[in-house]
């Protein structure tokens, strides 16, 4: 072994230099977020080879004095912090005073800049460790200049991508800062050509969202700022309609900082749960402020990994705030009519055409599922008469017909609303049972006559066992026989299953998760399960009465828009639309 002796400085910046300029892309962020430090209002970015060949970043900050320029390209040299107590409440992108000493110890570095107070600008340059300091032109604010990025380590050069990918790279760093500082314009050109224009005319995250993701996304998303606790949470919240095949549309900052957290990214998904199918991802621009004494964000090199101090209660925060926020019904997502469009006039009867059923079964039928299920449900409104109270339709309009047993068709202002009325109902049902199993009043129903079902050896020991979830849940069951049970009473809302399979069920998921997590985090799923049992099937021929109803009763309940499997329960077809399909007016 040779003895031990301290490394050369030049060959420290470029060990060092591994971790903070990974890739051109890794360089740029650093330019870049010295850029907001130093309070710049317009940054401009100029690559060439995916900004393998070059990078330069220009912008109108504060500028840096003379003197202080040999400081800005050392190592272990900042500004923006002093004493241990400064780094506990940093709230400047940077502060570890390293990233323009890695960049100068692989590359070619000039680094100009110019304060307001200076008569001229001075500039810089680095090669192969030397400075050299001369008078420059700029206007006021930096300019840095980064050719051949890896020209003194170019081993590395052979781990760099294609320049499409590097610069797919580049592009997604300055969305990223872009998204953070809806204050700040920002140009971005490649090989000469311009790429990239987002620019600060209003200054709001949601005009900043509306031009990286465009005004659909926008359309399509949930604003909300939520504060509690020192804690603030806003942004835009893609709705399940805005959801995406992968993760590329989720953004989390975190006091202005691009963050990737484990943490975060779990309460998120939980909020998200109840109401996005299992194989969408989903969009999200969302920005968490915290006093800085609360995150740690020195525990990676490049920044994008925080620690909170507690971690429970942001995870708390985060899913509270969001869920409720996704909460709505969608309603506000109807279009609006593009002309006067006049509502119903007449009540119209019910068309079923797949149903083989005898009328009379299916009235009967019918009548008592109106009954039942919405019987606290006030009379539906009347379809209205005239065209001069346009304004009081509901918004998912007036109920017109049944299609092949599956779809309730009704009429609003901007044209038809088509509803799967199987998920819909579904979707009420479980939004119901979570009600009221939260407020521990299950509603159970007597049946007029017991329901006999019969039970294998462990579903029967499982009644025995469980007779307290059992009756929490709304199911009074007595034995019969060692092979048989009476259903005495089943949850007033799901009445209509049928018994048997509503108890195996039930039975099964207590079985295979005990009782304990059925009731906390097993609960929704069983609930859903539940749901599904009783909410009306395909083929069941539902009155005109019936179908308003339950367009009332979706216009009035939290996330009837999705279905318990997350899929639409109902879309909007306009009249434009319908005149686009016949070539109306063309
Ligand atoms: P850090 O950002 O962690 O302080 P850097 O190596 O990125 O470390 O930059 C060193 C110092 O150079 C900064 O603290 C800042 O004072 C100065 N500086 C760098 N870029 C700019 C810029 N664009 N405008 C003004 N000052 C800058
Ligand atoms: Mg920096």
């Amino acid at each position: 072994m040779p003895s031990i002796r301290p490394l050369d400085p030049i060959l420290v910046n470029q060990i060092s230099a591994g971790e903070v300029v990974e890739r051109p892309a890794s360089a740029l962020k650093e330019l870049l977020e010295n850029s907001v430090d130093a309070g710049a209002t317009q940054i401009d970015i100029e690559l060439d080879g995916g900004g393998t060949r070059r990078i330069i970043v220009n912008d109108n900050g504060i500028g840096i004095e003379k003197d202080d320029l040999h400081f800005a390209v050392a190592r272990h040299s900042t500004s923006k912090i002093a004493s241990l107590d400064d780094l506990e409440r940093v709230m400047t992108m940077g502060f570890r005073g390293e990233a323009l000493a890695s960049i100068a110890a692989v590359s070619q570095l000039k680094l100009k800049s110019r304060r307001s107070e200076a008569p001229h600008a001075w500039e810089i340059a680095i090669n192969d460790g030397a400075a050299r300091v001369q008078p420059a032109s700029l206007a006021c604010g930096t300019r840095v200049e980064v050719d051949d990025l890896y020209y003194n380590t170019p081993a590395r050069r052979k781990f760099l991508k294609s320049e499409p990918t590097e610069f797919t790279h580049c592009d997604e760093v300055v969305r990223r800062i872009a998204l953070s500082r809806p204050d700040v314009s920002f140009s971005l050109n490649h090989n000469g050509r311009s790429h990239r224009h987002y620019t600060s005319r209003v200054g709001t995250p949601l005009e900043r969202a509306a031009a990286v993701f465009g005004e659909a996304f926008v359309a399509d998303s949930v604003t909300l700022d939520v504060a509690a606790d020192a804690l603030r949470l806003s942004g835009l919240a893609g709705r399940p309609s805005a959801s995406r095949a992968t993760r590329d549309w989720q953004y989390v900052f975190v006091n202005g900082r691009y963050v990737r957290d484990k943490l975060i990214a779990h309460a998120i998904r939980q909020a998200y749960q109840d109401i996005l199918h299992h194989l969408r991802q989903p969009a999200f621009v969302l920005f968490l402020e915290i006093d800085a004494r609360s995150v740690d964000v020195n525990v990676h090199p490049q920044k994008t990994e925080v620690r909170f101090r507690a971690p429970q209660a942001v995870h708390q925060f985060i899913f509270h705030a969001l869920h409720k926020a996704l909460a709505g019904t969608g309603l506000s997502q109807i279009p609006t009519p593009t002309r006067e469009t006049v509502v119903p006039v007449t009540p119209f009867a019910a068309i079923s055409v797949a149903s083989q059923q005898p009328l009379a079964l299916r009235i009967q039928q019918a009548q008592a599922f109106y009954d039942t299920v919405y019987k606290d449900t006030p009379a539906p409104a009347a379809p209205i008469s005239s065209s001069n109270d346009a304004e009081e339709a509901p918004p998912l309009g007036f109920a017109i017909a049944q299609l092949h047993g599956i779809y309730v068709l009704a009429q609003n202002r901007a044209g038809l609303i088509i509803v799967d009325m199987h998920a819909a109902h579904e979707r009420l049902l479980y939004e119901k049972l979570k009600t009221q199993l939260d407020a521990h009043c299950m509603q159970a129903q007597n049946l007029l006559l017991p329901a006999t079902v019969t039970l294998n050896a462990e579903e029967m020991a499982l009644v025995e066992s469980e007779r307290a979830i059992l009756l929490q849940l709304g199911f009074e069951l007595g034995i019969l026989s060692p092979q048989s049970i009476a259903v005495r009473a089943l949850p007033a809302l799901l009445q209509h299953a049928d018994a048997a399979e509503l108890i195996r069920a039930v039975l099964r998921e207590i079985g295979d998760y005990g009782a304990a997590r059925v009731l906390e985090e097993r609960r929704n799923a069983m609930l859903a399960t539940m749901a599904c049992h009783a909410a009306v099937r395909a083929n069941r021929i539902l009155t005109i009465g019936e179908m308003n109803a339950l367009l009332r009763d979706m216009e009035a309940t939290e996330r009837s828009g999705q279905c318990n499997h997350g899929r639409p329960t109902w879309r909007a077809v306009t009249i434009a639309e319908l005149d686009r399909l016949f070539m109306r007016g063309e």
